[in-house]
């Protein structure tokens, strides 16, 4: 066995690093170890990428100190993963193997504590289990609890068998000194799942009839699943066609044919309705991995699939690399969804890695969404890379909501400028209020007011770290900065020119609730979007009592948006639809078009039908009536149409590159340097006709937590050409001593902000 290892060590570096493995090591270490290695001047926690036979020729090669795992945490398959990801997104390889395990196993400075975790910190506490022979005489209450225990036949936590049973620890401790039962440390599970779904027991999880479209797409899933091998199909159901159910179905076919199925949900998609009816039809196998977890409540989820003890697997994002083993189907439900996209290094969307995954692994990769991103779309019908199948009706023939779009520089015009909440839509609140029916109101705004004005001097409550304006926070009494968290106490007068004159401009869901509380003095009236969800529990509650329907309207964010499944909403009513058209962004109308037809799909989806009222500035917007209608083809059209003529995805690739620093003259001249590095590069590998180099120009953020951004921005044609240049540039500008880590590349971006 050879006993050069290749390392990847978490360190803004783009290459992997030979090591030598010392003799007499206890255990040799294998790929998908981590182990202990000197770097620079630190020692670090690196992955074992691969075994080289020999070692570079020329450079000294350094003995790694420690090997921390006798069992490789990631398998063959998941280094083949990794190693991709950290090509595509141009990632230092140490980065993604780091983000692929759960948080603290690879830190990037093994000093500091839990850096070079050992695999696995389990949680022991003592449980207590029957024993065979009771030899001695008990007393009646040792007697009952003996008997509990020796039906139940697997060790129970003392402190559980309290809870349930009321028998204490001293009973416990008399039984085992009798050497009826054993006391000792067992590991604990700790398990998401008491938090989660409690609130929805009272509902049920049926088993549907297949509607003839749900057959169909079950059919045609089956065919590729019998097929076997990579294969990708995109599901396109309008919201309410039942895609769920689908999802359901296939995920059964693929556990009964002994593979396991990953199934990715948006950050805000995974609520406790989902973990339900995932519980309610694989039960125990279900496991769940979400950010938002505990540390050890990942390391546990994460050990049960490893040892095949869950074998669905229902996640966020990073889910993508949970270690299932024969993986038959990944599913990524509303894969628009832009929570997919990591906004840090490694900038990896979970979609590509998911079919990336299924290529390595031969399974089969599920897009479903009602609102395709448009590259997927692309890819599906007009590239043919991935089977398409359409559910354009939905259930139980149920029709699509009503949508009125209100003008509100009409309502302006007529109400003045109070006209917050329209004609229309207060009157639609009143009959469903009147009929007992429930209401979603969505403002795309946390807070009270978005804007600080003074009407005296023009001044505006700025971010002393950003360049973005505070909102006003009534519950915190704080002006907040909701990029970087810097606060500051609401000013009496303008700061600026000490005048009184300040005024709230604009409305967030907090003062949106409000206006409805006024409005409609007895309807109970919640409110749900980061603030109101922060505390511990609090989303689960909120939404749970919105579907117990103890809440008759609920305010909120795009959190509201998603994937939820309540039947008494029909009426959803949307405030300031338009905001993110103003914004500089090639994606704005796709955003709005994406945002509005989930929300609008949030109505109507039980027996009553639903209607949506629409208020904007925009209403001629071709976002906005084809959100209206439904209309994703048609959208489709024109904003494809847009995106060919300016030169946008999916037509062109982007990269775009970030470069920040304290000083704006550093962060310029670091930019400056690494655009004529690119220049240079392009004109080596491709040309000025197929690949493009914007800027460096100010970020639409010109500031971001104290940091000053430039951008350069490459639109090219080709991918290969786009990897070479940019690759070739980090070299280079590596060589050049220039600070890595004030660099970072996206590669695909959403967003370019
Ligand atoms: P989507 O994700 O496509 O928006 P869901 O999967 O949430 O839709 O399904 C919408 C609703 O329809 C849910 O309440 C679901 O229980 C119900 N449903 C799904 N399939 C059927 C069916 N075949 N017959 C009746 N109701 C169904
Ligand atoms: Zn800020």
């Amino acid at each position: 066995m050879s006993a050069y290892l290749d390392v990847a060590v978490p360190f803004p570096i783009y290459k992997t690093f030979t090591y030598a493995s010392p003799q007499g090591l206890e255990s040799q270490p294998r790929p998908g170890c981590r182990v202990l290695a000197p770097f620079r001047s630190r020692k670090l926690v690196g992955m074992v990428v691969g075994l080289d036979p020999s070692p570079p020729p020329g450079t000294p090669i350094k003995e790694i100190h420690e090997v921390l795992d006798e069992e490789p945490l990631l398998s063959p398959a998941q280094i083949e993963l990794g190693t991709w990801l950290s090509r595509f997104y141009l990632s230092p390889p140490g980065e993604a193997f780091r983000i692929m395990l759960p948080p603290g196993l690879m830190a990037r400075d093994a000093s500091a504590q839990g850096g070079a975790k050992r695999f696995w910190p389990t949680r022991r506490q003592l449980g207590v289990t029957a024993l065979e022979s009771p030899e001695g005489k008990l007393t009646a209450r040792q007697a009952k609890a003996y008997q509990l225990l020796s039906d139940l036949d697997l060790p129970v936590l003392l402190t559980t068998f309290r809870k349930e049973t009321g028998i204490g620890e001293a009973v416990l401790k008399a039984l085992s000194k009798k050497g009826a039962v054993r006391i000792e440390p067992v590991t604990v599970n700790r398990s998401p799942w008491q938090d989660f779904g409690r609130l929805y027991r009272h509902r049920e999880v049926e088993r549907h009839d297949l509607t003839q479209d749900q057959a169909d797409a079950c059919g045609s899933i089956q065919r590729l699943l019998a097929e076997g091998g990579f294969q990708s199909l995109l599901l396109h159901g309008v919201t309410g066609s039942g895609k769920t159910e689908v999802y359901l179905r296939a995920i059964e076919q693929v556990l009964d044919d002994g593979g396991s199925a990953l199934m990715m949900v948006p950050e805000i998609g995974l609520t406790p309705q989902a973990a339900h009816v995932f519980r309610a039809w694989f039960g125990d196998q279900v496991a769940i991995l979400h950010s938002a977890l505990g540390e050890g409540e990942r390391f546990d989820q994460w050990r049960r699939i490893r040892e095949g003890l869950s074998r669905v697997v229902l996640g966020t994002r990073s889910a993508v690399f949970a270690p299932v083993s024969d993986l038959g189907i990944v599913i990524v439900d509303e894969e628009h969804d832009a929570s997919y996209k990591q906004d840090e290094t490694p900038r990896y969307h979970a979609r590509e890695a998911a079919l990336q995954r299924c290529r390595i692994e031969g399974a089969l990769a599920v897009l479903g969404s009602a609102t395709p991103q448009l590259e997927t779309y692309y890819s599906s019908i007009d590239k043919g890379r991935h089977r398409y199948q359409v559910m354009p009706k939905r259930v139980r023939d149920r029709p699509l909501p009503a949508v009125h779009v209100v003008d509100m520089r009409e309502e302006f015009s007529k109400h003045g400028k109070g006209a917050v909440i329209s004609q229309r839509l207060g009157d639609e609140i009143s009959l469903r209020l009147e009929r007992k029916e429930q209401v979603l109101v969505l403002i795309n705004r946390r807070g009270y007011s978005p804007v600080l004005l003074c009407r005296s001097c023009g001044n505006c409550e700025q971010c002393e770290n950003c360049s973005i304006s505070l909102t006003f926070h009534q519950r915190f009494h704080r002006l907040l900065c909701h990029y970087c968290g810097f606060e500051r106490r609401p000013p009496k007068e303008c700061r600026v020119c000490g005048k009184e004159y300040i005024y709230y401009l604009g409305e967030g869901t907090e003062r949106i609730q409000e206006l409805l509380q006024e409005a409609y003095p007895k309807a109970v009236i919640d409110r749900l979007d980061r603030d109101a969800a922060s505390r511990k529990g609090a989303y689960d509650r909120i939404l749970g009592n919105f579907s117990k329907g103890e809440t008759d309207i609920l305010v909120g964010t795009q959190m509201i948006a998603k994937g939820h499944d309540f039947p008494q909403v029909t009426l959803v009513g949307v405030l300031s639809a338009d905001q993110a058209l103003r914004l500089a962004d090639f994606r704005a109308a796709e955003r709005t078009f994406q945002l509005l037809t989930q929300v609008a799909g949030r109505a109507g989806r039980g027996a009553q039908p639903g209607e949506v009222v629409i208020q904007t500035y925009f209403p001629n917007h071709y976002s906005l009536k084809c959100s209206s209608a439904q209309d994703y083809l048609s959208f489709y059209k024109q904003e494809s149409a847009f995106r060919r003529r300016f030169r946008y995805p999916p037509f062109l690739l982007l990269a775009n590159l970030l470069i920040q620093a304290r000083e704006r003259d550093d962060a310029l001249t670091l930019a400056q340097r690494t655009a004529e590095r690119l220049q240079i590069q392009r004109d080596q590998h491709s040309d000025r006709g197929r690949m493009r180099i914007l800027g460096p120009a100010a970020a639409p953020l010109e500031r971001l937590r104290g940091e000053h951004r430039f951008q350069i921005l490459i639109k090219t044609v080709s991918r290969k050409e786009m990897h070479t240049v940019l690759m070739a540039s980090i070299e280079d500008l590596e060589k050049a001593k220039a600070d890595l880590r004030k660099i970072s590349v996206d590669v695909d971006p959403l967003s370019l902000l």
